[in-house]
């Protein structure tokens, strides 16, 4: 599968059309590329690379602020978690001061009952009390005119004293009746302190409990303000970020427009010269916007299936259909056609037998004759040719043979 992705590229038609090209264009006078260039481009160049320092600090700059307003939004995010926490404290705090009131209102009630029962109780006592003295007396009055009748008609001692005896006794049951009423009252009495104890305690309790709520409510109207403030802090990390951020944009915009400015510049200046041009070494610029791996690589390999030595004349940067193709130098565009094997392909002439070739486009933005400028847009990646899946097959020719990429561009 991974060989069948591969271009098999006979290229060796092309390169024979290609080399008579560049032999006789190289038989003209040829300028040296120093000449592509001119003060006003040197000075854009100038202005570029001193925006790009500062894009460079302003995207630091960024960054700390990004990474300022995360910490903050962090340390955020835990005092909610801690507020949330008090909050629910809180809330079992206030559900344990409802469950005391209602131990207090109940035991105000019981004190109340027992409140009157303890006034039954001691008007039952006044009552048994004053009874019995009166009785006793009555018995006692009675009984002093009794005692002589009772002497005289009873003809015996012994009758007066069972008589008498009578009356002790009914003495004795008034006043353990009167004891029973009075024990009761004490018994009350002891109830209604006991019960008034237990208020007390009730009472404490709550106090404690309200001042541990109130406590807690200060506690969280202290951290709801530190929510507050870091969340200004925020908001305004965010407006620096926000403006940091046009900046560099802004900045990538200038540098963008010195840029074209310079490739027109330069493209006046290459028709100027009779698109005579040299290579004056400089670096190329990787020829994809991106990619996410390089798919086969430049050189010998061995043929998975067939067993045998195959060269690889250029790497394989297997991109996503549509992703922009540079051209990797200065130079003049010499092919901008469709093969079978190579499908939509571009080849640049850079000078000094040094040439670019980009395959298996799935669309040309250049023609033959063009002059291009490093970095410029020249196709689109695809699959074209005989290829099976999106990439971009580079090629690099230097004196008729080909060369390493890597030899001009890094990964
Ligand atoms: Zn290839």
């Amino acid at each position: 599968m991974r060989f069948s992705e591969k271009c098999r590229v006979g290229i060796i038609g092309i390169l024979a059309v290609a080399l008579a090209v560049g032999a006789g264009w190289y038989a003209v006078e040829a300028k040296s590329l120093s000449s592509i260039t001119s003060d006003s481009i040197r000075k854009k160049e100038d202005q570029i690379s001193q925006m790009e320092q500062e894009r460079t600090r302003n995207q630091d700059k960024l960054s700390d602020l990004q990474k300022m307003k995360k910490d903050l939004e962090t340390k955020k995010s835990n005092l909610k978690s801690y507020v949330a926490q008090l909050d629910s404290n809180l809330a079992e705090i206030e559900q344990n001061i409802n469950d005391l009131n209602q131990q207090i209102s109940d035991k105000e009630s019981e004190i109340e009952e027992t409140t009157k029962e303890l006034a039954d109780a001691q008007e039952a006592e006044q009552t048994k009390q004053t009874d019995m003295i009166s009785h006793i007396r009555m018995m006692y009055e009675r009984d002093d005119i009794q005692v002589v009748e009772l002497f005289v008609t009873a003809g015996s001692f012994s009758g007066f004293l069972s008589r008498a005896d009578a009356i002790e006794r009914i003495a004795d049951y008034e006043k353990q009746m009167y004891d029973d009423y009075k024990a009761n009252r004490q018994l009350v009495e002891l109830c209604k302190e006991q019960l008034e104890l237990e208020k007390e305690i009730l009472d404490e309790t709550r106090e404690n409990v309200e001042a541990e709520q109130a406590n807690l409510e200060v506690l969280i109207d202290q951290k709801t303000q530190d929510i507050i403030a870091y969340e200004t802090d925020i908001n305004n990390q965010a407006d620096a970020i926000a403006e940091y951020e046009q900046m560099i944009k802004d900045q990538d915009a200038e540098i963008a427009a010195l840029e074209e400015a310079i490739a027109a510049e330069k493209k006046d200046i290459l028709k100027e010269s009779g698109d005579v041009i040299t290579y004056d070494g400089g670096a190329f610029k990787f020829p994809v916007a991106s990619y996410t791996r390089v798919s086969d690589d430049y050189g010998m390999r061995i043929h998975p299936t067939l067993g045998v030595e195959q060269f690889h004349n250029g790497v394989d940067l297997a991109s996503p259909k549509g992703t922009a193709i540079y051209a990797a130098y200065d130079g003049k565009v010499v092919a901008a056609t469709y093969s079978a094997t190579m499908g939509n392909y571009i080849m640049i002439d850079h000078g000094d037998e040094l040439y670019t070739i980009y395959m298996h486009a799935s669309a040309l933005y250049v023609k033959k004759g063009d002059i291009v400028v490093r970095g410029e847009t020249i196709a689109a990646v695809g699959s074209t040719g005989r290829s099976t899946g999106n990439h971009l097959h580079f090629s690099v020719r230097k004196n008729g043979s080909y060369v390493s990429p890597w030899n001009y561009i890094s990964k």
